[in-house]
């Protein structure tokens, strides 16, 4: 186990926002960007949080993420748009793309939105949060352009992306449902952590680099890697391939396997329906039907350790209220490789140090 560090989140976000602003970004960019993963620790998805700094800095000292870029529209239907995200961030591109949606969306009352070359969209509940809070129903479908990492349904190696899926339905006068998941077991990003932490990882989670099965976390860090296993066998297989399919090709992108020029770079492409209830006409139905049904799913009996029934979103919310008054954990390991970040981009240690001192 490795020793971890506690930081408030406002001390993060600035310490993030000097670091991408260094990388070449505007100040604007690089406040966007670290809010955005900051928010992704404070929700608890540590995976998709400040840990991704090294990752970004490298992509764009490689030429793999192109700084202060944004959406370019391929063709506009009224309700069907094409996006392009040009390898920008994806915590700009994400967010400009969602933004373009939701206006179709309340003119049409629905908008499909392909988006293609974003490079990281990070946490996808991020952008079902935005429709969200415009009143609007989403679905995302999200694939993902690194090199392979999680087994198809009875394969011994990784053909597959994490390839993420989320549907958000807000709840008037509650707090919404946010379902959102990678369809590998666990997120990359997680192996990551329990790398880095010294953790194994659950079995039945992984299979080294004979197709074995293994908790070891490095065989989806360090060379040889084997592969995470899809969640629910072939149904979330499944569900991983039509991500590849939809929210890769019919988006616009490209479908898996290693990006191919050697430049490291996460991409995604995703494709979004994102849907006014009241446009439909059933708003008042699915508000009603919503909250009969879900109070009486959460009436369940909680199981062995379980204290209660959840609604998808209710764990991130509780995390995010925690770490906003006890601070967000970072393990030692993943600050160190931040502040070498910093250094590679010419931030000093000691400048991110000032930055958290009183915050
Ligand atoms: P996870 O396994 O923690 O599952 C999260 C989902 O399950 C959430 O909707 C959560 O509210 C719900 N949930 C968890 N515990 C619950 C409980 N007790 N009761 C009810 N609902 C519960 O998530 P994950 O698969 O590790 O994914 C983490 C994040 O990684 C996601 O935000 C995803 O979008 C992101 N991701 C991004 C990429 C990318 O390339 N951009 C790739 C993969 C994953």
């Amino acid at each position: 186990m490795t020793d971890t560090l506690v930081f408030r989140a406002e001390a993060l976000v600035a310490a993030v926002t000097t670091i991408v602003r260094a990388a070449g970004s505007s100040e604007r960019e690089a406040a966007q960007v670290a809010a955005n993963l900051v928010e992704a620790n404070l929700r608890g998805h540590d995976s998709h949080g400040v840990g991704m700094v090294p990752r970004y800095v490298d992509a764009v000292l490689e030429g793999g993420l192109a700084l202060d870029a944004h959406v370019a529209i391929r063709a506009d239907g009224g309700a069907l748009l094409t996006l392009d995200g040009q390898r920008g961030y994806g915590q700009v591109i994400g967010a400009e793309a969602m933004a373009l949606g939701i206006e179709r969306a309340r003119l049409h009352g629905v908008c499909v939105v392909g988006l293609a070359h974003s490079h990281h969209l990070g946490r996808i509940g991020h952008w079902a949060e935005q429709c969200i809070a415009a009143g609007l129903v989403s679905i995302h479908f999200v694939n993902v352009l690194s090199r392979p990492i999680v087994a198809p349904f009875g394969g011994r190696d990784a053909r597959l992306g994490t390839n993420p899926f989320c549907v958000g339905i807000p709840r008037p006068g509650s707090e919404p449902i946010v379902l959102d998941f990678a369809t590998s077991k666990i997120a990359q990003g997680k192996t990551r952590v329990a790398y880095n932490m010294g953790l194994a990882v659950e079995p039945g989670t992984l299979i080294d680099d004979r197709g074995e099965p293994t908790t070891d976390p490095r065989y989806t860090v360090v060379e040889p890697t084997g592969a995470l296993l899809p969640f629910g066998e072939h149904k979330g297989a499944g569900l991983a391939l039509i991500c590849e399919l939809l929210g890769g090709a019919l988006a616009g992108g490209a479908t898996g396997g290693a990006v191919g020029d050697g430049r490291r770079r996460v991409l995604n492409s995703m494709f979004s329906i994102l849907i006014d209830p009241g446009r439909l006409g059933t708003a008042a139905n699915l508000a009603a039907e919503m909250e009969s049904f879900v109070a009486w799913m959460c009436a369940s009996p909680p199981g062995a350790g379980i204290d209660r029934v959840r609604t998808p979103g209710e764990p991130e919310r509780e995390t995010r209220a925690a770490r906003l008054v006890a601070g967000v954990p970072v393990d030692a390991v993943t600050w160190a490789e931040i502040v070498a970040a910093g250094a590679k981009v010419r931030v000093a240690p000691g400048d991110i140090e000032a930055l958290l001192v009183g915050r």
